[in-house]
């Protein structure tokens, strides 16, 4: 019997574990929101992941049940589990993704590098922050955010006082997050993956290039890495990994500060945009090793063919058709892009796709990279 793996959610991320199952012979099947989902080339039921008995018997018969996102509630996991079922990451460490105040609390448990912060309920106490922070931070909603929503840089409280009205609805957990407004010189992210039993490997650190909010691009590995940052950055995400086992890819944001610090911005408990270099870019790709992990099976190599591998997203992609229109000359003009188109309609700010290229010379992959995703800008 094949083993069988089901996602919960069809967005990209459970989209490109589809072509890494087939290849080891895995099932794979997908509970999506909606029909026509991004991973609708999987056997895809479509159903509502918050409802307890919809997931209970999307899971049924299969091996191990992960995620393509962090927000099937913590009820219906716990019921997966009460059923028998595997589940990873499992639920006690997606509820530290899930909610970003308990994500800073317990990685400030574990004494890990984070930067300044405070849990608010009130707009006094932002006030009372500010005047600690030089009258400047950043505010984030606890849960739900995601591509910048939920973040907002403010110097006084009357800017996020909607946050605050809201915060009588359960759903956001009751509290927002301050941050110190950390001055940094670029952003990273570390990937590592967990099997249950316990191994874990890592790929190279990376630069994440952000624009507004959304990660535009990614280098790998991030430039001027190797040595000291490249270790600080691994052993983050290695101890993360071990003391909230976490299971399956695990992917550590990270602020690189303008005095030489490493500071944990997020954690992202499934394959992540900063990792989608590694299908061309890795010999084991972040959906490959997250479902071997998931499976606990044996984790591949992380070793990469070239120097040097770039990402960049095609955000919105073409208002006046699809990115299948514009495949032709992206293809034809750059040769060794490669391009991987999501499957979703062009809307604007949207990743439908990306593109990768990897080489020995970093301007000239860089070059490359973007001349192949300009030809799906809208
Ligand atoms: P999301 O969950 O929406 O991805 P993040 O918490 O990762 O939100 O924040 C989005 C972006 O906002 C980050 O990539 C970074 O560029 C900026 N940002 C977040 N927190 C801080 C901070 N404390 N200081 C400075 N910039 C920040």
């Amino acid at each position: 019997m094949a083993l069988t793996v089901g996602v919960i959610g069809g967005g990209q991320l459970a989209r490109m574990m589809v072509p890494p199952a087939i290849h080891l012979g895995f099932e794979i099947r997908v509970l999506a929101e909606t029909e026509g989902s991004s991973a609708r080339l999987a056997a895809t039921e479509v159903g509502d992941y918050h409802d307890a008995q919809t997931v209970l018997a999307f899971a049924r018969d299969v091996d191990v049940v992960t995620f393509d996102h962090e927000h099937v509630p913590q009820s219906v996991l716990r019921a997966l589990v009460e059923a028998g079922i595997a589940v990873h990451p499992t639920p006690e460490a997606l509820f530290v993704a899930q909610d970003k105040l308990v994500m800073r609390e317990r990685l400030t448990d574990l004494g890990l590098p984070v930067p300044d912060w405070a849990r608010l309920t009130t707009p006094a106490d932002l006030d009372a922050f500010l005047a600690d922070h030089g009258g400047r931070c950043v505010v984030k909603t606890a849960r739900g955010g995601y591509d910048g929503k939920g973040v907002r840089v403010v110097s006084s409280s009357d800017e996020v006082a909607h946050w605050f009205d809201g915060l009588g609805d359960p759903s956001t957990g009751g509290a927002l997050l301050a941050e110190e407004l950390v001055s940094f010189r670029r952003e990273l992210a570390q990937s590592v993956a967990r099997r249950p039993s316990g191994d874990i490997v890592a790929w190279p650190v990376v630069e994440s290039i952000q624009r507004d909010g959304v990660c535009a691009e990614v280098i790998a590995p991030a430039p001027g890495s190797a040595g000291r940052v490249a270790d600080m950055a691994e052993s983050i995400a290695r101890t993360v990994a071990e003391r909230l086992g976490v299971t399956g890819v695990l992917a550590v944001e990270l602020f690189e500060t303008t005095d030489d610090r490493i500071l944990i911005n997020e954690l992202a408990m499934r394959p992540h945009n900063t990792g989608h270099w590694t299908i061309d870019g890795s010999t084991t790709s972040q959906f490959e090793q997250h479902l071997r992990a998931v499976l606990d099976l044996p984790l591949g190599d992380t070793g990469t063919a070239s120097p040097w591998s770039v990402m960049v997203n095609i955000l919105g992609g073409p208002l006046d058709g699809t990115l299948a229109d514009r495949l032709p000359h992206a293809l034809g003009d750059q040769p060794d892009a490669k391009v991987h188109d999501y499957g979703k309609s062009p809307r604007p700010g949207r990743k439908v796709g990306h593109v990768t290229v990897s080489g020995d010379d970093l301007d000239e992959v860089v070059f490359r990279a973007r001349a192949a995703a300009e030809f799906f800008a809208g």
